[in-house]
């Protein structure tokens, strides 16, 4: 059985909590290892090994420090099979996904190579008599990530690349459902020659985040999760003066206006609506078609694609999706399921009884499909996080647009039309973080900035692309007067420029 520890000043040390976690192998619902839930003492031991090794990190030249960045790339790229089975194994979502998962990150890691030019800062010549200013963006210090199981190497990445670009030290607390990759990225970079204590990860559970959250010595926490949590953590961070960015949970629609290309729009939806078993925080979770043909179409269409979804063990090259995370997170969905259902919304497509043969023991559950599904069920107005679709029928294009606005989340939202000008306006009203137009998973690309709106985000910057060099630093600005002989006596009043 895998034993996992924590990762602290550039070696693997073993849990002293006495208190341990199940990390399962959910293709099959065995226990493929044992994780360390980490103390506020070993928090603090990871803490203290960042805060020593922090100086030395932020005093070498920002062009050396992304060559580290640089060499990491190659040695993902050497490892990507090892680590993509291993994701594969801990989480359930199948071997392309798995690669997906960490070519989202490692395109974060490739924008953090030029963070040396958003570094730079600004600089007035004569903004008074012999008067000069400069600002320059200066790391924070130790600052701390706290991840979700659900991308287990691409938010690590979005997280601690661009922090240790900056310069800071790094603690990642990351899901105790799926720490072996985390772990892995970690040895890697030491690897690449990051010097031992600028990034640590400690393993836990809530203990951990509460001693992240109170210690001194830790001046940021980027968290991504659930909303709940997001929101909890980001009150409890602000106690101890840190700032802090918080990314929560998602009801990603699909609006489906009549004038769309219904097949190209059937491909985006199962794709977005099913991958990853429906575990992605950008998810599709609800098509909003508007009007009654296009909602009777994409019916028709939609149930025997979603019947004939192919479900498999991770392993599976060819699978569409695999099982759940847990059996913990598979109960859940089928009891969202039981719920629309009393709720009175009509399950076209059931796939509770799935059984995933020869892995009868494996988190497995078959696509579910609802239909008429109205604003005030909970399956709509909750994140259910499984491979659940529902389907919300709009009379109109303002009700299409009212529906995502005032939905409580506010990460992505996606419309299907041929009609540019029916698209930009609905990219201009809609209140949500990011728009697709024609694309289902707008997940924008590293070097523009990733983040919902509402319960879907806290804090006032995004994640990755230029936001994250601002999260990730601060600004001190200079003013300085040279000759310094300039003599103009005594001034009592508040100094302006004459
Ligand atoms: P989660 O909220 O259960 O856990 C996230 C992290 O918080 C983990 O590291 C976990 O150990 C920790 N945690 C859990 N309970 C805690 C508690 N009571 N106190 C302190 N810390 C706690 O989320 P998850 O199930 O791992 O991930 C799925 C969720 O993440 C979904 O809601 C999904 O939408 C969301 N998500 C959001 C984004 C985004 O960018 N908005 C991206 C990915 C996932």
């Amino acid at each position: 059985m895998i034993q996992y520890g924590h990762f602290i000043g550039g070696k693997h040390v073993k849990g002293k909590s006495g208190r341990t976690a199940d990390v399962f192998q959910p293709l099959d619902g065995t226990v493929r290892a044992k994780v360390a839930l980490a103390s506020k003492a070993e928090l603090a031991e990871a803490v203290a090994n960042a805060k020593a090794a922090q100086p030395a990190w932020a005093a070498t030249n920002p062009q050396r420090r992304v060559r580290v960045l640089m060499k990491f790339l190659e040695l993902v790229a050497r490892d990507n099979d090892e680590l993509a089975e291993i994701l594969a194994r801990e989480h359930g979502k199948t071997l392309p996904d798995a690669k997906g998962d960490i070519l989202r990150g490692v395109e974060v890691v490739e924008f953090a190579i030029g963070i040396p030019h958003l570094m730079k800062g600004e600089f007035t010549e004569g903004a008074g008599p012999g008067i000069d200013l400069f600002s320059m963006r200066q790391p924070l210090g130790v600052v701390a990530g706290i991840t979700p199981f659900n991308f287990p190497a691409m938010i690590p990445m979005w997280k601690f690349a661009p922090a240790i670009a900056c310069g800071n030290a790094f603690i990642l607390k990351p899901s105790e459902r799926d720490p072996g990759v985390p772990m892995r990225l970690a040895e890697l970079m030491l690897e690449a020659g990051l010097p031992a204590g600028v990034l640590n990860v400690v393993n836990g559970d809530k203990e951990a985040v509460d001693a992240i959250l109170d210690h001194h010595d830790i001046s940021a926490v980027g968290f991504v999760g659930s909303s709940n949590i997001a929101q909890y953590i980001y009150e409890r961070a602000a106690q101890t003066g840190k700032r802090c960015q918080c990314f929560g949970g998602a009801k990603n629609h699909m609006i489906i206006m009549p004038d769309a290309d219904m097949d190209q729009t059937v491909d985006a939806l199962i794709g977005a609506g099913y991958g990853a078993a429906g575990e992605r925080c950008m998810a599709v979770s609800v098509a909003v078609p508007v009007g009654k043909g296009t909602a009777d179409t994409l019916m028709e269409k939609l149930v025997p694609r979603v019947e004939n979804l192919k479900i498999g063990p991770s392993t599976e090259p060819s699978a569409d999706f695999g099982p759940l995370v847990t059996a913990a997170a598979l109960e859940r969905v089928k009891n969202y399921v039981e719920i629309g259902i009393k709720e009175g919304a009509t399950l076209a497509v059931d796939g509770r009884g799935f059984k995933m043969q020869g892995y009868e023991n494996g988190f497995y559950m078959g696509g579910c499909l609802f239909d008429n599904v109205t604003a005030d069920m909970r399956i709509y107005k909750e994140e259910i996080f499984g491979p659940v679709l529902s389907v919300v029928r709009a009379h109109d294009f303002d009700e299409a647009v009212r529906l995502p606005s005032e939905h409580e989340y506010g990460n992505g939202v996606a419309i299907f039309t041929r009609d540019g000008d029916a698209a930009r306006e609905f990219a201009s009203r809609v209140h949500v973080g990011m728009v697709g137009i024609n694309v289902p998973i707008p997940v924008p690309v590293s070097y523009y900035t990733f983040g919902g709106w509402k319960r879907s985000g806290f804090g006032d910057l995004n994640q990755y692309g230029p936001d994250s060099v601002r999260f990730y630093t601060k600004t001190k600005t200079v003013t300085s007067r040279w000759p310094s002989g300039v003599k103009e006596g005594a001034e009592f009043a508040m100094p302006t420029m004459k």
